[in-house]
């Protein structure tokens, strides 16, 4: 009987070893890509292969993607003025263009030659003059997209398109999709402000993801317990540059090609599907506190959020409530 044991705890030492990690030990990477920090952890015996398909998977989209890539998809077609798109390019864009329609175009994937008349691409800030901003305007606007049979074309000389505000979006329900195909059933993933809650812990309770405090990088607002879900954050506070003593963030109003002024300091969304719920992240930002919540009502099935207003109230939409704590009093909007 002693000799049975201890011969199957070798084998379970040595299927430990030769997997590259110990038995309920997560594998768990931190890495850059995306213009972000990226951060797996996986549990589980297949956690080490499944993490390095999805880094590779990642640095496969930074590539087709990445705007400050000159040779990605995406320069490309934005530097032809249209072009043929990849599936992975097509499926974003298509979202794309169904959130700007779904937000009144508050998220717009257009915009890019205003961020990038910002500085927020070369990272040389400057503020445009009014009449700068009035004729790049008249280079945006999702409805001037058109995607047939995978064929981009825009309406518009010197229209681009830019997936930021979607991409890690799009990444994570590729992570998603992955990690269930290799039988993941455990994972934490985190790429920049998105994250994605697989299954629960390993001890069966929901996993914790803090709200970031937007006026204490180290803190958090509140924490959302939550499992198979997506919980995604936009906040002036994520990106921006101070020129005459004002802040200037990279989330851009698209009916003024300023950054928007809201009154929302940050926006997390709850949701099941990663790139809807970044996009809306974005768009609920620049639609600031009332026309948020206003627009979840009509779309309390698909998402729920949590708005932190200038002032630092935090209001938390009703279908979440119950699964946010915080140690400071928070409103709930039903
Ligand atoms: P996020 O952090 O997801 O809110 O995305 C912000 C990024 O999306 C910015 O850095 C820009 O590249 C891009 N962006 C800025 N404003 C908008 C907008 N209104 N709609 C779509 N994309 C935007
Ligand atoms: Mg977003």
């Amino acid at each position: 009987m002693k000799k049975a044991s201890a011969f199957i705890i070798s084998i379970l030492l040595l299927v430990a070893v030769l997997s590259g990690c110990s038995v309920g030990e997560p594998y768990t990477s931190e890495f850059f890509a995306m213009d972000t920090v990226m951060k797996i952890s996986i549990h589980g015996q297949n956690a080490k292969e499944a993490g390095l398909a999805c880094e590779r998977e990642i640095y496969r989209l930074d590539a087709l993607l990445s705007t400050g890539n000159p040779d990605s998809e995406v320069s490309k077609i934005n530097a032809m003025g249209g072009g043929a798109a990849s599936a992975d390019t097509a499926t974003i864009l298509t979202s794309a263009l169904d959130i700007f329609r779904m937000t009144g175009g508050a998220y717009d994937a257009t915009v890019y030659p205003l961020v990038s008349a910002w500085g927020f691409f070369s990272h040389e800030y400057r503020i445009p003059a009014d009449a700068e901003l009035a004729s790049l305007l008249e280079k945006t606007g999702s409805e001037k997209v058109s995607l047939n049979d995978r064929l981009v074309s825009f309406d518009t000389e010197g229209m681009a398109i830019d997936f930021g505000g979607i991409a890690k979006g799009y990444a994570t329900d590729r992570l998603n999709q992955l990690l269930r195909d290799q039988g993941v059933e455990s994972a934490l993933i985190s790429l920049g402000g998105n994250v994605y809650a697989l299954g629960r812990k390993t001890d069966g309770s929901l996993w914790n993801v803090a709200v970031q405090d937007p006026d204490d990088p180290e803190g958090y607002a509140g924490i959302l317990a939550v499992s198979n879900s997506t919980i995604v954050t936009s906040g002036g506070y994520q990106r921006f540059f101070e020129m005459n003593g004002e802040i200037f963030h990279h989330i851009i109003d698209p009916s003024t090609g300023a950054p928007s002024d809201s009154g929302l300091k940050s926006v997390t969304i709850i949701c099941n599907n990663g790139m809807l719920a970044d996009g809306l992240s974005t768009a609920l930002f620049v639609m600031g506190k009332e026309k948020a919540l206003e627009f979840w009502r009509g779309h309390s099935e698909e998402f729920d959020a949590v708005l932190i207003s200038d002032d630092g109230v935090v209001c938390v939409t009703k279908g979440i409530a119950h699964s946010f704590t915080a140690d400071r009093d928070f409103e709930v909007y039903e």
